[in-house]
């Protein structure tokens, strides 16, 4: 029996929303590379997702919760397994909190930019560092996104979760531990949505902030290339794209993947690049800043699947 056969076996009864099968992941990544998914799964709703989630844990299938993929690599030989996307989660809403603050309640799969907007909306300050970040709640919150020396964590209030053996909770913020782009939840927990405490603030004050750092962006990052954004993680002090270009490896490309010259810390796909071109730039990268200056880089971006 097939790969493809197997997971149509699994989910091919189930009212469980829009499901791809062999669906090639360079159509969905940022970095637009990526072989194939036994299954793209478009979750709509929690019922489905529960019973997708259980379906698949009884058949001992592997699974991927996503958001908008774009801090994940996929390896070309693609994922044995369902890849889950959070598409019907994009609710968005605000609530007083009292005391010169507001929430806004954001499900996993809501866009950051569409809670950024809401923010401006509301009046509410602490968002900001999110602008241009191009990925979901979920995946931000998994991720403990940040940028500007601020992080999800300093919004973030409570999150609420389905835990792999489909119990539905609310976590408190101190019952999270958040990383430097890592968080604790369980493997296999999915993020449905997060409450975001937030401060009064002023709409100009908030848009001029948001529009300085789209800008900063637009200057310092090669936006017009598919990446995934930083791939490596800084070190305490040492910035991971200087310690690249100090290594003589801005530029640096195999097939169709570059070390950016914009930024070192970024690979782009410049047209045709494979997984594998990418994760031997990877690969380079690390065993040249071992050798030069002696400093292991790991990577912040997520690599899944199997070679090819
Ligand atoms: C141009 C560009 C700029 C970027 N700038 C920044 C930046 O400034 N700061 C920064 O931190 N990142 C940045 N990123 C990386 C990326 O956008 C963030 O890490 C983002 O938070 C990932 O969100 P996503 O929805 O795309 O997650 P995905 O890439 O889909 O997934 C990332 C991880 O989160 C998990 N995940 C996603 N959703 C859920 C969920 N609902 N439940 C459980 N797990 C989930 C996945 O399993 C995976 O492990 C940038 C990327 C690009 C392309």
């Amino acid at each position: 029996m097939t790969a493809k056969n197997e997971m149509k076996d699994v989910l091919g009864d189930m009212d469980c929303g829009r499901i791809l099968y062999d669906e090639p992941m360079s159509l969905h990544t940022s970095l637009a590379v990526g072989g194939k998914a036994e299954a793209l799964v478009f979750a709509e709703n929690e019922d489905q997702l529960a019973q997708i989630i259980g379906k698949l844990s009884e058949h001992r299938k592997k699974y991927f919760i996503a958001g908008n993929l774009t801090n994940v690599i996929v390896r070309d030989g693609g994922y044995q397994g369902a890849i889950v996307l959070m598409t019907g989660f994009k609710d968005v809403t605000c609530e007083p909190a009292g005391g010169g603050k507001g929430f806004i309640y954001a499900q996993a799969g809501a866009a950051l930019s569409s809670v950024v907007h809401l923010s401006i909306t509301e009046e509410l300050t602490g968002l900001e560092f999110c602008s241009g970040i191009p990925g979901s709640v979920g995946g931000a919150v998994w991720m403990n996104a940040g940028a500007y020396g601020r992080e999800m964590k300093d919004v973030v209030e409570s999150v609420t979760v389905l835990e792999a053996d489909g119990v539905k909770k609310t976590m408190k913020r101190n019952e999270i531990i958040f990383g430097y782009r890592n968080t604790s939840f369980p493997r296999g927990t999915v993020i449905l949505g997060a409450l975001l405490k937030l401060e009064k603030g002023e709409r100009s004050k908030i848009k001029e902030t948001i529009n300085e750092i789209l800008l900063w962006r637009r200057e310092k990052h090669p936006l017009d290339f598919p990446s995934a954004g930083s791939i490596f993680k800084n070190l305490p002090g040492q910035a991971a794209g200087k310690i690249i270009e100090e290594s003589g490896l801005k530029g640096m490309a195999v097939g169709g993947a570059q070390i950016s010259s914009k930024h070192a810390n970024f690979i782009i796909n410049r047209g045709g690049a494979t997984a594998a071109d990418i994760m031997r730039l990877i690969e380079t990268v690390q065993s040249r800043v071992k050798k030069e200056k002696n400093l292991v880089l790991d990577t912040e971006v997520v690599i899944v699947g199997e070679d090819e």
